[in-house]
């Protein structure tokens, strides 16, 4: 019996298609959000910055812009790696982290515990 755990061509092509799609959209996403930005700031005077509407609204356009320009950069390394012959491999433990991850995060880095180690070490050096 074949083992449903690897990675085939046709699963392969399947997620390259989807990062490749994906990328596309974050980077149009990404340049619409720099593109508003530069229109919207010579308008902008110094009482309309001191209204709190629209700096929650603008601290949302940031963090929408910072997470977006992440996850570009992630699946810019998926799609090295994919290119290498590394694609799925954790970058943590070394180990091929499985299909149901990769289907459910084509572009994540590590594997489902490392990834949870390398958050917890974040969250405590966050906290101080
Ligand atoms: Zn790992």
């Amino acid at each position: 019996m074949e083992t449903t755990d690897t990675l085939d061509r046709t699963i392969v092509e399947e997620l390259k298609a989807f990062l490749l799609e994906r990328r596309a959209r974050l980077q149009g996403s990404v340049r619409t959000r720099m593109a508003e930005r530069r229109a919207g700031e010579p308008r902008r005077s110094p009482e309309a910055a001191t209204n709190a509407v629209e700096s929650i609204g603008e601290d949302f356009e940031v963090a929408m812009l910072d997470r977006e320009s992440r996850e570009a950069a992630q699946i810019d390394a998926a799609l090295e790696r994919l290119a290498r012959d590394e694609y799925g491999i954790c970058r943590g433990c070394g180990v091929f982290m499985g299909l149901g991850r990769l289907k459910a995060l084509p572009f994540a880095p590590r594997c489902t515990a490392c990834q949870a180690e390398v958050e917890a070490r974040e969250l405590r050096s966050e906290a101080g």
